[in-house]
């Protein structure tokens, strides 16, 4: 068993890198945005809540979140029984303490936390490319720059809290999909010896 968070910018490649270490490992992916989507389009109270932050490109308050991802962990026991790769949580530095403490009492932990590293200018480029095709009411040039900004300031930091852990590991985001992958995959074969 083994679990993995993805970490990196809007735009980084973290849902379609998640998508295919779940597939080779055999984890169950858990993507906080999605689930968060699902809530909006279902149109449940969360997802009244949830619409209002993402459209502005902020983020939906800790409290809130933790509290999503706690009974999403809790109702999906089996499921998670072989490893979770948490994409797009934790974004904040109580999110991430909430995890830890979380995985404790599931007696898990987080092994590895894969960085996605993507200059600003490049995430943007994408995260417009996307906006053409995506729907998304955040993939917008004003929601676009909240985002980066709120990377910056509440999501980076995050990354000294793991390095203090020797938990973070640095990619290259800006190469083919599939030698990211190659570089991911070698973090995990080797945390998983
Ligand atoms: P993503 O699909 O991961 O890019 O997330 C889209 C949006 O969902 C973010 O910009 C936030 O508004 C919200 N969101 C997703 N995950 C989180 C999280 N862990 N904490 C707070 N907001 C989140």
């Amino acid at each position: 068993m083994i679990n993995i968070v993805i970490f990196g910018g809007p735009g980084s490649g973290k849902g379609t890198q998640s998508a295919k270490i779940a597939k080779k490992y055999g984890l169950f992916h858990i993507s906080t945005g999605d689930v968060l989507r699902d809530h909006i389009a279902r149109k449940t109270d969360i997802g009244k809540v949830a619409h209002s932050y993402i459209s502005q490109g902020m983020l939906i308050p800790d409290k809130l979140m933790i509290k999503i991802l706690e009974d999403l962990m809790r109702s999906r026991v089996e499921e998670t029984k072989h490893g979770v790769i948490f994409d797009g949580f934790p974004r904040t530095l109580p999110q991430a303490q909430e995890l830890d403490m979380l995985l404790t009492t599931l007696d898990t932990r987080i092994e590895a936390v894969i960085g996605l590293e993507v200059p600003d200018d490049e995430l943007t480029k994408r995260l417009l490319l996307r906006g053409q095709e995506s729907g998304r009411s955040d993939d917008n040039a004003e929601a676009i720059r909240t985002r980066l900004a709120v990377y910056h300031k509440q999501t980076k930091p995050l990354m000294e809290y793991y390095k203090e852990t020797g938990r973070y590991h640095a990619i290259n985001g800006v190469a083919t999909i599939d030698e990211i992958f190659d570089q991911i995959c070698a973090v995990i074969d080797k945390a998983n010896e």
